[in-house]
């Protein structure tokens, strides 16, 4: 039998997929910019842009070029040996984000348990903490990755229920609160693991001066503050980084999604020297990770940062789209938030759940994601324009008019 229509590709999918997703019943097999057309043809606007991942766009050109040139000199030679551009990339990356040093790995939760990793063995060697009785203070709320040990943190009963025995190490206090911050820490806690926003249990925003006072507190602990911006960072949120709203620098940092350019899994932990210098020669490692086409990669996706502005089309795109949001009168908006291009439209569960909203927005072209059950995710590549801000905004106003 000919697979042809949609129905045809998602029950094929249904038979031989571990059912871990629940995708909008879409079938994509071509993109462009911040177009992507199914199989039947249908032109739709990426709203979502891969969470945040595909900030320049589909087919992009520049991502493509680096990665075919990279692949016509030399592929993945591992770790074993030195390559000419993995340094480059890193000195690249240390400048952007202002860190000493670097370490690559491919996908962000595998970014995340090499910042868990090195936040313990600092905790041990650097701050004398007692064999084995580290812990880190996490929020809830938190996402950050799906490995055991990252679930093991969560507090999503979803993310982790039947998944255990679970790690251990790790305390949970309310996001935003800095009073439960200082009563959580003891001589134990190596660090706070935060994100600046907390986008996938519905783009929680803290309230002005929680990450600046969160810094201090640790610092005064002599606790690593150490932030995940896999989402939000890469201009994500109208700064290279969403920590530079508030504060300097962290002391170790996550990075993913867009530094792979929107096509390749490119991850990274960045850290002060004194908090990295505590891996050495066997301690940590990935066959891919830091390999040259990764290096190539992640070196492109932020000169394109750089060179087109990604954080000022972010932080001028993301207010305008966030007022002609708030402008629409509808009783199904509860409120509009975000920072950047990485906005939250929390819909009243009373006349519609988001993901209602999501599938309606679908049959009109325009493709994003719920996040849980009312939250509409508004994630477009940052290289969309004003007038498709406009006709995106025209669809939201539509189907929520007709869902009031
Ligand atoms: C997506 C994400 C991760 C996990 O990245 P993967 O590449 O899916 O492993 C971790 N932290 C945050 C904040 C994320 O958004």
């Amino acid at each position: 039998m000919s697979i042809t229509t949609s129905s045809d590709y998602i029950s094929r999918e249904k038979k031989y997929l571990a059912t871990n997703y629940k995708p909008l019943p879409v079938v994509l097999n071509r993109g462009e910019g911040v177009w992507v057309w199914d199989v039947e043809g249908n032109k739709y606007l990426d709203f979502l842009s891969a969470y945040s991942a595909v900030s320049g766009g589909h087919h992009n050109q520049r991502i493509i070029k680096a990665m075919n040139d990279q692949l016509n000199k030399i592929d993945v030679p591992s770790r074993a040996f030195y390559t000419d551009i993995l340094g480059e990339y890193a000195e690249k990356l240390c400048a952007f984000t202002g860190m000493d040093k670097m370490l690559p790995m491919n996908t962000g939760a595998e970014a995340v348990e090499t910042a868990i990793k090195a936040a313990r063995r600092w905790g041990y060697r650097v701050k004398g903490i007692e064999k084995d009785k580290a812990r880190i203070i996490v929020c809830d709320g938190n996402f950050h990755g799906r490995t055991t040990t990252i679930i093991s943190f969560s507090s999503d009963v979803d993310y982790r229920s039947d998944f255990g025995p679970l790690t251990p190490g790790f305390d949970l206090i309310p996001y935003g609160d800095i009073a439960a911050l200082e009563k959580m820490i003891t001589p134990e806690t190596c660090a706070f693991f935060i994100e600046p926003i907390q986008a996938e249990v519905g783009i929680k925003v803290p309230s002005k001066g929680y990450l600046r006072e969160a810094q201090a507190l640790c610092k005064k602990h002599n606790v690593l503050f150490i932030l995940d911006e896999i989402q939000t960072g890469m201009a994500r949120t109208g700064k290279n980084f969403c920590y530079q709203h508030e504060i300097d620098k962290p002391d170790g940092l996550t990075l993913g999604k867009a530094l792979g350019g929107g096509i390749y899994p490119v991850s990274a932990f960045l850290a002060r020297a004194d908090v990295m210098d505590v891996f050495n020669p066997g301690s940590h490692g990935s066959t891919f990770g830091g390999n040259p086409v990764a290096a190539a990669i992640g070196l492109e996706a932020i000169k394109q940062i750089e060179d087109e502005k990604f954080a000022e089309r972010s932080a001028e795109l993301g207010d305008y789209l966030k007022s002609k949001l708030s402008a629409i009168q509808s009783p199904l908006i509860k409120e509009v938030r975000g920072m950047g291009l990485l906005v939250g439209l929390e819909i009243d569960p009373a006349y519609a759940m988001a993901r209602t909203v999501c599938e309606a927005l679908m049959k009109r072209g325009m493709l994003c994601k719920e996040t849980h059950d009312t939250v509409v995710r508004f994630a477009p590549p940052l290289i969309i324009s004003k007038e498709e801000i406009d006709w995106a905004v025209e669809q939201v106003e539509f189907v929520l008019k007709e869902l009031a």
